[in-house]
């Protein structure tokens, strides 16, 4: 996404000033639900990891600007400490002394919770005077409160007049999902929307008519369009004042609107009511209502849907006989292979009383929120999220060939990828054969506007050193050189030394070197990823200029992920990218390392390229495996370039 995150920003002894969402249903002055503290702790125990002192602020309820004991965040402090696993101090009002002193002797990895900020009328009201007293406990302002992001209040927006603004994980996440899958969606794209109202989602419907493939309509919403197709729909619920809307819309929908052509009807509205299954197109009659519909024209569509967005449900799942439709609608979303996305407070309960919320890829957590993305609005607690540095990285997706194909196949395979390529390539593309290959496969390449690496180099120019290519003579046809790959260092002896001597051999030959770094499986489990990738970075990096270092590609392959069919989730692998462009910002600076290209290898296959390049901090992959079939690579190329827009 193009907005600043936690993840760019150095917080060591800085204090945030995060914006949860710690709206909890209290009973009794106890929690009685903690889904809203547990979704905040990844970003909390992030900044906590990075060195930050936290000052959390939150809204409860609506106790109208005024300070209402029954809205006290006092008891989210034990449900937060034993979650942190630290204590957690309280500042019985959120300005004022009380807080200003708290706040000001906090130390790196201390907690502060604020008493809720509607306490003040100002908070609603995006009080300057107010977002300036928060803004003056912080350093930096991180806003993670999705559920609040569509509020322009003192908390969520105001204060970002007053210090650097970034987003946190959960935000981003919802960024990266409710805008980046949409706006760049896989195809076919189905969207899938219910609720009582048409008149709520008439803003929805437009927009995911221009970025679907499909929209389905089910629940109350559906009687409108059945009635504006001049249907009989008896007592059914409907609103007649937007008949004319939901007339033009199925209009200008050109078939993308499905309605289903079976409903339920009930004779009351109520359990133990009379139900008749009935084709709509016969008519309902008077005194019957739609109270759910019949999903089967909806499997069909979502059988071979790739993205599939859900909000509302289908019918009156409250009442056991009218939750088919609604309950259907989960499995067919949980059973299918598509990225899957479902937002609004019905659907996600429906989805997670039916068990199936880990088969979803991403459950929103805000309703209001997440309809005004679906809508294409931005939202005003996202608008104040600073803007990422615009430097443009060029996209770099390397095929790494290992020890395979013979001069006569590689030329095959290169000529299926420059075929399928064709003349306009959307981000840059090379190949790396084996040596032997290289040249064959450079005639295929040359004139095509893909490019072509060498899998490895020694660092002397000439000499008695049987077996090894001197880098001079790839010199002018060869353009860059995979070094340190995690192969060579585990099996032919590569130490970081000859890694930094072969990447500056590499430079003073004019090829630019793709510099590999990794952990293996047992050094992640030790927590030694970050100081094992630092030391390999450090040494391998000695001496090289910063106008060279520029030109280069750093390829972050946890070795756990390579060839094992086994990836880092696009979480862990824009984790572990984005602290490696940290510890090349250490060395050179943060301009040079926003400009450098870090690509992720490991295990990547057309089915998680896009989510692993919609990730900001990665610029595209080293291939192993999926770049020896044509398909496959250019499948990997064309779902980055759709990532990277
Ligand atoms: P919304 O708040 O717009 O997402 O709507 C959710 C409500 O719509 C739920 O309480 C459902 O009971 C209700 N609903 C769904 N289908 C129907 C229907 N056919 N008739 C009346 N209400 C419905």
């Amino acid at each position: 996404m193009s907005k600043q995150t936690i993840r760019d920003i150095n917080f060591a002894g800085k204090k945030a000033l995060v914006r949860v969402d710690f709206n909890v249903p209290l009973k009794e002055g106890v929690v009685n639900d903690d889904t809203r503290i547990r979704a905040a702790i990844p970003t909390l125990k992030y900044l906590l990891d990075q060195g930050a002192a936290l000052i959390l602020m939150s809204h409860l309820g609506r106790p109208k600007g005024e300070a209402k004991a029954e809205f006290s965040l006092e008891p989210v402090v034990s449900v937060l400490s034993d979650l942190l696993g630290k204590p957690v101090q309280f500042a019985s009002d959120c300005i004022g002394e009380e807080a200003a002193s708290k706040a000001a002797a906090l130390n790196a990895g201390d907690v502060l919770l604020l008493q809720n900020t509607r306490y003040y009328a100002g908070e609603k009201k995006n009080d300057p005077e107010l977002a300036q007293k928060l803004a003056k406990l912080g350093d930096v302002f991180v806003n993670d409160a999705f559920g609040t992001a569509h509020r322009a209040h003192a908390s969520t927006v105001g204060v970002a007049d007053y210090l650097p603004a970034v987003s946190g994980l959960l935000l981003e996440r919802e960024l990266d999902y409710l805008i980046g899958a949409v706006s760049t969606p896989k195809r076919p794209f189905v969207a899938i929307l219910g609720g009582a109202k048409v008149s709520d989602k008439i803003g929805v419907i437009e927009n995911l008519l221009t970025k679907a493939d499909k929209v389905l309509i089910g629940g109350g919403m559906a009687n409108t369009f059945y009635k504006a197709q001049g249907l009989a729909i008896g007592n059914s619920l409907v609103e007649d004042d937007v008949l004319d809307t939901a007339k033009s819309l199925l209009a200008a929908a050109d078939g993308k609107l499905v309605l289903p052509s079976q409903v339920v009807i009930a004779d009351a509205f109520s359990a133990d009511a009379n139900t008749q299954t009935i084709a709509v197109a016969d008519g309902v009659p008077d005194g019957w209502m739609i109270l759910d519909v019949v999903t089967d024209e909806f499997s069909a569509v979502l059988a071979d849907a790739k993205l599939v967005v859900w909000n509302g449900p289908m019918g009156v799942f409250e009442l056991a006989p009218f939750a088919i439709g609604t309950n259907s609608v989960a499995q067919m979303i949980a059973d299918s292979d598509a990225t899957s996305i479902v937002g609004g407070g019905d659907s996600v309960s429906a989805i997670k009383k039916s068990g199936l919320a880990s088969e979803i890829t991403h459950i929103s957590t805000g309703g209001g929120a997440s309809l005004e993305l679906l809508e294409g609005k931005e939202l005003p607690g996202v608008a104040a999220i600073g803007d990422k540095m615009a430097i443009q990285r060029t996209p770099i997706i390397a095929g790494n060939w290992k020890m395979n194909m013979s001069p006569a196949a590689g030329v095959g395979l290169a000529q299926g990828i420059v075929d399928q390529l064709g003349g306009s390539i959307p981000t840059q593309v090379v190949v790396c054969p084996p040596a032997v290959s290289l040249f064959a496969v450079s005639r295929v390449v040359g004139p095509s506007p893909a490019l072509i690496g060498a899998q490895n180099i020694y660092f002397e120019s000439k000499g008695a050193y049987t077996g090894e290519i001197a880098p001079d003579m790839l010199t002018g046809w060869v353009n860059y050189v995979i070094i340190g790959h995690s192969e060579r260092r585990q099996m032919f002896g590569d130490t970081n030394e000859w890694v930094n001597k072969k990447v500056k051999a590499a430079f003073a030959a004019g090829l630019m070197p793709i510099l590999c770094c990794g952990e293996t499986l047992a050094q992640r489990e030790a927590g030694e990823t970050n100081a094992v990738l630092k030391a390999q970075i450090e040494s391998a990096l000695d001496g090289v200029s910063a106008d060279d270092f520029e030109t280069m590609v750093i390829a972050y392959e946890p070795i756990w992920a390579i060839g094992t069919g086994v990836t880092a989730t696009p979480e862990q692998a824009e984790e572990t990218c984005a602290e490696v462009r940290c510890m090349v910002a250490g060395i050179y600076g943060d301009t040079l390392a926003e400009k450098v290209r870090i690509q992720y290898g490991g295990s990547v296959k057309p089915a998680n390229a896009f989510a692993l390049a919609s990730k900001p901090n990665i610029d595209g992959f080293l291939v192993g495996g999926a770049s020896l079939k044509a398909d496959s690579f250019v499948e990997i190329i064309r779902e980055a370039a759709r990532a990277y827009g």
